[in-house]
């Protein structure tokens, strides 16, 4: 079991932005004998297969068929996203300022922005590139630090330390070189070319990110803390994964979801808030049941984990917590609870969840927060309502949620696998 944390360190290595995350739990699942489906082809699903289906390339839904009666036994549906905030490049953007190269870039979601400044950045994610006639959508990942936003010294602003507002039009260029050139145009494309083996021209467009270089690493006296970017919520991502690969014979159709976008709200084609879920939920019912009844039946008896990662209390600041819930790092998965469902759970999931954790063994906790805060949310209550199915809001508690380094438990990711094999069995 220790080695899944060691594996949680590399699939979040080498998963810096959703389009490499979809690819490594792609290359996983036909790895381990999932098959690939498109959403354009005729589908013929058989029982006690597995298959996978991706929107974007930076969204995939798993699933297995089981062997029973798909409207009698319903759906097991975990869910997770492969986003997390960061720094969008946006393509037009480069500028040359005295012998300075800069990139501008958007914010996407809500990042702790000052996490951002001083520290080795590179870039990944995708280009889209024209091949011939057709038009073709490759990954990359530069690997190396390649840029840098750094810092005024203190010197020249004094009120850095009194709560300076970064503005990300003027304050967030990043640096990505130096040249002598006035006229140098394309350094990042002709990167991009390089990188690619590709022409220059061939370049069409590209969704890249900058991302923070440093690795994951354990820390503490005892490795009880893991460090890192993009906890959230590739932790959660891999602990799914790691669930549905283990062997089982089940009667219900087992689903992993992996959505890109929840920072942004999820309204995207591969979001959340897409048809994506449904459209594969139902096709799977009508290869077996020509009825829509039986797909309702199916629903009715389905429930989603929806699974975030949630906030740990913090020795630091413990007024900013309810008193009575503060959920501590590596005891366990987090039930997260909101009046106004920013969560989906209900008494009832929760209480299914909570027994699912007596049954494997595993510690829990619970979450609400101060009543005069507002809460986060997840994919959970959307997901939940669009579909009408029961659903609980679960993940493990960590320290400085959208830090480019944030900081959850070891044992804590053993824990959570443990709930989902559990209830994938
Ligand atoms: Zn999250």
């Amino acid at each position: 079991m220790e080695n899944y944390v060691n594996e949680l360190i590399d699939f979040i290595n080498n998963s810096p932005t959703a389009f490499q995350a979809t690819e490594n739990i792609v290359k996983e699942l036909k790895e381990n004998g999932f098959e690939e489906l498109s959403e354009k082809d005729k589908w013929n699903l058989e029982k006690n297969k597995s298959y996978f289906v991706t929107r974007n390339q930076s969204s995939v839904l798993a699933f297995k068929m089981g062997k029973g009666n798909i409207a009698e036994n319903g759906f097991h549906l975990i869910g997770a996203h492969t986003d997390s905030p960061a720094l969008k490049i946006k393509p037009e953007s480069e500028t040359i300022s005295k012998n300075n190269i800069k990139i501008g870039v958007e914010v996407y979601g809500g990042p702790i922005k000052a996490s951002w400044t001083d520290r080795e950045l590179s870039i990944a994610g995708r280009v889209i590139i024209k091949n011939g006639d057709s038009i073709e959508s490759k990954n990359i990942n530069f690997e190396n630090p390649v840029a840098i936003i750094p810092n005024l010294p203190i010197h020249m602003n004094g009120e850095l330390n009194n709560g300076f507002k970064y503005n990300a039009q003027d304050h967030f260029q990043a640096i990505i070189g130096l040249t002598d050139n006035k006229d140098e145009k394309n350094f990042l494309k002709s990167k991009i070319a390089e990188k690619l083996g590709i022409d220059l021209e061939n370049i069409l467009d590209f969704d890249l990110f900058l991302y923070d270089w440093a690795k994951s690493r354990l820390c503490g006296f005892n490795n009880e803390f893991l460090v890192s970017g993009r906890l959230d919520n590739l932790a959660m991502s891999h602990a799914i994964l790691k669930a549905i690969l283990a062997p089982t014979e089940n009667n219900s159709v087992d689903v992993a979801i992996f959505f890109d976008n929840e920072e942004i709200g999820s309204r995207t084609l591969q979001g959340a808030d897409s048809s994506f879920l449904k459209d594969i939920l139902q096709r799977i019912s009508f290869s077996e049941s020509e009825t829509f009844e039986d797909y309702k039946r199916a629903i009715a008896n389905s429930f989603l984990i929806s699974s975030d990662m949630a906030h740990a209390f913090h020795p630091d600041y413990p007024a900013k917590h309810d008193p009575f819930y503060t959920p501590q790092i590596n005891k366990g998965p987090v039930i997260k609870y909101n009046a106004n469902y920013r969560y989906s759970t209900t008494a009832e999931s929760a209480a299914y969840f909570s027994n699912l954790c007596e049954k494997a063994d595993v510690p829990y906790q619970k979450m609400t927060n101060r009543s005069d805060m507002r809460s986060g949310s997840t994919i959970g209550p959307m997901t939940s309502a669009a579909l009408g199915i029961k659903s609980v809001d679960i993940g493990n508690p960590m320290w400085a949620m959208h830090s480019t380094r944030e900081t959850g438990g070891t044992l804590d990711h053993i824990y959570v696998i443990k709930a989902f094999k559990e209830f994938y069995k």
